[in-house]
């Protein structure tokens, strides 16, 4: 069996990094890890085809060759995916679909022949034995949570690794919180399952062996879900990487309780994990609380994000506007708490109602949803009813973007979280790569000659190299990363303005007057 595996386009979004990708000459940030899984599971004697969209064109011998097409992707990828098994079932091929969108919406992707839904461990098999008999369609589903210890080692070799940033790997699945708008506890389930230290180790040692040196994600949901297994892996990744010689620098997601175990923070340090991602989603206490997110509200939030950031980590965030209840500047309490805690990277998008979640089930029961298909990135307007005007909530989340990546605003705002940044404990000094030599020549020519906040650029550049040049590498990167948010910020306000627009005129009268 000859397997297309296509991985769909993302759209422009807060993490796509055309711009900084450009500079160190890639061009996705991370590859798609499901499919490489996928491929890993299903019969290793079928052959494999992977092409990524966001990093080359589908071409018409990559159709010729494929008797089987297989799409996954996540909602945020929707459009392209819709559209490539409409152009892979045009050709008469057969089309297999799974991953995140076709698990929470399989009513939108029915044109495939399969659906390949849940996790792949359970439902594969079922899809392998139907192939075998000869089906030509069928839907396979397991509400089974499956034990990731027999998961294989993802297929890696299928890709081209030049064209990303980031390697990814998964150590567990699944988070024990309760978040209500959250679709992670709906597909993965809130018992954390992990791999053992052995796979994981495995995994790393396949990537450095294919010759892979620099970041890695590690793409787990909650990656200290499980903090008994996670240490446990810590424990041995610490030996692993000191014997090669730290060539990752490794980034997870974890919830917020991170910064109340200083051991667990060490470990990680240790092991060379470089960036963290919070879910804050808000500094409002009454918000956090009725959307179930009560491990941000034990602990002061800036006291968390300040213990993480001395202990060595670069704290990155997410945050959400718009739930149910909130009062009005909103969009201010942010703007001020990003500026406080100065998190460089603060990821900002209005609440979306994603299918399947609690968010969802509740906003259906009480006939304030919008679109029976959601969609979501930081440029959608909410899909439900909020409880305060739609427009107060959009016009402040704009504002506050605006404001977040405003460029002066941004610089002095990394350099202030930069020089109070735990020190790295594992700084190998290497030889400058040409691609290296590349990106930094590139971003001193457009930070330090063409911006207007050149000056600024260099005053605090000439700090940073007086006063804490041992992790330049992490300033610089957090520089280029205003290339992606100085037009970004324009796309947010020109998308959310565009479709405000359209919500007001689609208004009825009365209603406009009234407002
Ligand atoms: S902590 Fe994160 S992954 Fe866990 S339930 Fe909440 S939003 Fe989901």
């Amino acid at each position: 069996m000859r397997v297309l595996l296509l991985y769909p386009l993302f759209p422009k979004s807060f993490w796509s990094f055309e711009k900084t990708l450009a500079l160190v000459d890639c061009k996705a940030l991370m590859p798609p890890l499901g499919l490489i899984t996928v491929a890993a599971i299903l019969p290793q004697e079928w052959e494999f085809k992977l092409v990524d969209h966001n990093v080359q064109e589908i071409t018409e011998s990559d159709w010729d060759w494929a008797e089987l097409v297989i799409i996954s992707g996540m909602i945020v990828q929707k459009n392209d995916m819709l559209a490539q098994i409409a152009e892979a079932k045009n050709r008469g091929k057969l089309v297999a679909v799974g991953g995140p969108y076709a698990t929470t919406s399989p009513q939108e992707v029915e044109t495939a022949d399969f659906l390949v839904l849940d996790e792949g461990e359970i439902t594969l098999p079922m899809f392998i034995a139907a192939i075998e008999r000869g089906d030509r369609s069928g839907v396979f589903r397991s509400a089974e949570k499956p034990a990731v210890t027999e998961t294989p080692i993802p297929r890696y070799d299928l890709l081209d690794l030049t064209a990303y940033d980031n390697m990814s790997v998964q150590f567990s699945r699944g988070c024990p919180f309760q978040c209500e708008f959250c679709d992670i506890i709906v597909l993965y389930g809130r018992k954390p399952r992990t791999k053992t230290p052995e796979q994981l180790l495995a995994e790393l040692q396949c990537i450095y062996d294919l010759g892979w040196r620099g970041a890695v994600f590690m793409v787990d949901d909650n990656f200290i879900g499980n903090k008994r297994n996670v240490k446990l892996l810590l424990k041995e990744l610490k030996v692993w990487m000191a014997e090669k010689g730290y060539p990752f620098g490794l980034t997870t997601e974890a919830s917020v309780d991170l910064a109340q175990d200083d051991e667990l923070m060490k470990l990680m340090v240790e092991c060379n994990f470089k960036k963290v991602f919070l879910g804050i989603e808000t500094p409002d206490k009454d918000s956090l609380a009725l959307t179930s997110k009560f491990q941000n509200t034990r602990d002061p939030l800036t006291e968390s994000i300040d213990k993480i950031t001395t202990a060595g980590m670069q704290v990155m965030a997410g945050f959400i506007i718009g739930f149910d209840g909130e009062k009005s500047q909103a969009g201010d309490r942010i703007v001020e708490f990003v500026e406080q805690t100065n998190i460089p990277l603060a990821m900002f998008s209005m609440l979306q109602a994603l299918p399947s979640t609690a968010l969802w089930d509740r906003l259906e029961k009480e006939g304030r949803l919008l679109n029976s298909a959601a969609n979501i990135n930081q440029t959608t307007l909410m899909n439900f009813v909020p409880t305060r005007d739609i427009e107060d909530i959009a016009t402040e989340y704009v504002n506050a973007f605006w404001q977040l990546y405003d460029p002066a605003a941004y610089l002095e705002r990394i350099f202030r979280y930069y020089m109070k940044l735990g020190e790295a404990k594992n700084v190998v000094s290497k030889r400058p790569s040409w691609k290296t030599i590349r990106a930094l020549s590139l971003i001193l020519w457009k930070q330090g000659v063409i911006a207007q906040t050149r000056l600024l650029f260099w005053r605090n550049l000439i700090q940073v190299l007086l006063k804490k040049r041992r992790q330049l590498e992490i300033y610089l990167t957090l520089c280029a990363y205003l290339e992606h948010f100085t037009e970004y910020r324009f796309i947010v306000r020109e998308q959310i303005n565009t479709q405000l627009a359209n919500y007001i005129a689609s208004k009825p009268e009365a209603e406009k007057v009234a407002s």
